[in-house]
C-alpha cells in the first residue's frame, strides 16, 4: 500500500436552479446531478488515478449513498476494507444549488463522517503500518486526525495534513508533528490571523508557522501557484496557464497527486510541480473527481 487517506467522503447533490424558492414555495428546477466528493475521497481518487495503491479509512451511513460511495472508491481501485457503515446514520451529503450565473450555495451534512473515531485508526493499524504516507484533512473529528498523526509518528510514516476546512480549534502541537502541512491561502489566513493578499504576506504567514515548529508549509495559491516554506528556504512553483472552467476540488487534486509523487521518489519540489500540473488540468473540466486527469493525460500535458 502506498497511501492511506484517513478522512471524509460526501455525496454532492447538485441542483441547477433558476432561482432559490421562497419560503413555502415549491419550484421546478431544470437539472440535477449526483457527484462523489468529500475532501478525503477526492484526495484518495486523485492519488489512485495517478497509479498509487490507496486505502481509505472512512465511514459511510446505512443509506443508498453508502453503497454508491464504496462502489465509486472501488471503481478507482481504492481499498475499502476500512470504509465502514454506521447503522442508523446518514452518509455525508452536500446539497448544492447552482444558479444560472454558476454561483453556488452549499450545505454540508457530515453524517457518518462525524463517527470516524480514533479507535477506527487503531482497528486498521495492521494495514496502515504498510503505508508509505498518511493523508489527512479536517472533515472528520479532530481527535481522529490527532490519533492518525500520532500513528504516523509511531510508525515513521510521513504525514500530509491538509487543514481544510480551517478551524482555529486545530491544536498546533499536532500540526508540528505532521511532515507536510498544506493549507490554501484562506486557510492560512484563518490559522495565522495574518493577511495573505500578496505573495510576501503569504510567505510571512507561512514563516510564522515554521517559527512555531511546523516542518514544511506548502501553500496552494490558486492561479498564482504553490509556495513551499521551511526553516531554510522559500520556493515557489508557478501555476500553469489554463482555461479555468471549474476550480472545485483543485486543492484536493493537488494534495492527492503531491502524495503520489512524494511516495514515488521523495522529491518535494518535483512533487509540487507535478501536482500543480495535475490540479491545473483538473480546473479545465467541470466536476470534481471526474475532472481529475489520468496519469497518461498528465504526461501528454507536460510533454
Ligand atoms: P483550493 O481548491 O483548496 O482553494 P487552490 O485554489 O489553491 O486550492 O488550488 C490548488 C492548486 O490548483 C493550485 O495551487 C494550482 O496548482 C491549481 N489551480 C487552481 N486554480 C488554478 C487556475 N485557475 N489555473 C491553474 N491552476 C490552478
Amino acid at each position: 500500500m502506498d497511501i492511506a487517506v484517513i478522512g471524509s467522503n460526501m455525496v454532492d447533490l447538485i441542483s441547477y436552479i433558476d432561482r432559490m424558492p421562497k419560503e413555502g414555495e415549491t419550484l421546478e428546477a431544470p437539472d440535477f446531478e449526483i457527484g462523489c466528493g468529500g475532501k478525503g475521497a477526492n484526495q484518495a481518487v486523485a492519488a489512485a488515478k495517478m497509479g498509487s495503491d490507496v486505502m481509505m479509512v472512512t465511514k459511510v451511513g446505512d443509506d443508498l449513498f453508502a453503497d454508491n460511495t464504496i462502489l465509486n472508491l472501488e471503481k478507482y481501485g481504492i481499498d475499502t476494507e476500512f470504509a465502514v457503515n454506521v447503522p442508523g446514520t446518514s452518509s455525508g451529503v452536500a446539497p448544492i444549488f447552482v444558479d444560472p450565473e454558476s454561483k453556488n450555495r452549499i450545505l454540508i451534512i457530515k453524517g457518518a463522517n462525524k463517527h470516524l473515531k480514533p479507535e477506527d485508526v487503531d482497528q486498521a493499524s495492521e494495514k496502515l503500518k504498510q503505508c508509505s504516507s498518511i493523508v489527512l484533512q479536517l472533515e472528520v473529528p479532530l481527535e481522529t486526525v490527532y490519533r492518525s498523526i500520532e500513528f504516523g509518528n509511531e510508525h515513521k510514516i510521513p504525514v500530509i495534513l491538509n487543514p481544510a476546512p480551517a478551524t482555529k480549534d486545530l491544536d498546533f502541537d499536532y500540526v508540528c508533528k505532521s511532515d507536510y502541512f498544506i493549507p490554501n491561502e484562506s486557510e492560512l489566513e484563518i490559522l495565522t490571523d495574518m493577511p495573505v493578499e500578496t505573495e510576501d504576506q503569504i510567505a510571512e504567514a507561512a514563516r510564522s508557522l515554521v517559527h512555531k515548529g511546523v516542518k514544511n508549509v506548502i501553500v496552494t495559491m490558486g492561479s498564482r501557484g504553490v509556495m513551499w516554506v521551511t526553516k531554510e528556504s522559500i520556493q515557489t512553483v508557478p501555476s500553469h496557464t489554463v482555461n479555468a472552467v471549474d476550480t472545485t476540488g483543485a486543492g484536493d487534486a493537488f494534495i492527492g497527486c503531491f502524495a503520489h509523487f512524494l511516495v514515488k521518489d521523495g522529491n518535494v519540489l518535483e512533487a509540487m510541480k507535478m501536482a500543480s500540473a495535475f490540479a491545473a488540468l483538473s480546473v479545465t473540466m467541470r466536476g470534481t473527481q471526474t475532472s481529475y486527469p489520468q496519469a497518461s493525460e498528465l504526461e501528454n500535458f507536460l510533454s
